[in-house]
């Protein structure tokens, strides 16, 4: 199962400011996988879907939409955002 707050499936970023908004790529390029790749390799893929609450002990995640799921092995991807200084005169 691979859970992600995106609505789009997993694509990768450097073809969007490299290729994507100059023009020079198809937006289908920048996916890391097709479409049907996820259903074809038996992956239940839940876009849209933020986890809100992990349960090591119990082994279990919670979905913004109230669902719960169990697992044996949870793989943590979730990035990074900058930290934004609460000062005047930060820029956006
Ligand atoms: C427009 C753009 C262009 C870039 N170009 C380049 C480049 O040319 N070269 C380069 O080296 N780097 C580039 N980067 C940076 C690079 O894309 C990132 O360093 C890389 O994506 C980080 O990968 P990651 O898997 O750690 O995190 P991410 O790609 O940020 O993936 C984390 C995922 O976790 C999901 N997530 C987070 N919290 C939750 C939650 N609670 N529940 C469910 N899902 C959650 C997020 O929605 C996201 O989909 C670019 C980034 C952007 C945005």
């Amino acid at each position: 199962m691979l859970l992600g707050a995106e609505a789009e499936r997993p694509y990768e970023r450097p073809p969007l400011t490299k290729d994507y908004l100059r023009g020079e790529s198809e937006r289908d390029k920048a996916y890391v996988h097709a479409a049907d790749f996820y259903a074809d390799n038996e992956v239940d893929l839940e876009t849209a879907t933020t986890v809100t609450a992990i349960d090591p002990a119990g082994s279990r995640v919670t979905l913004d939409d109230g669902r719960t799921f169990a697992f044996d092995r949870l793989l943590l991807t979730t990035g990074a955002e900058p930290r934004r200084i609460p000062v005047d005169g930060r820029g956006s």
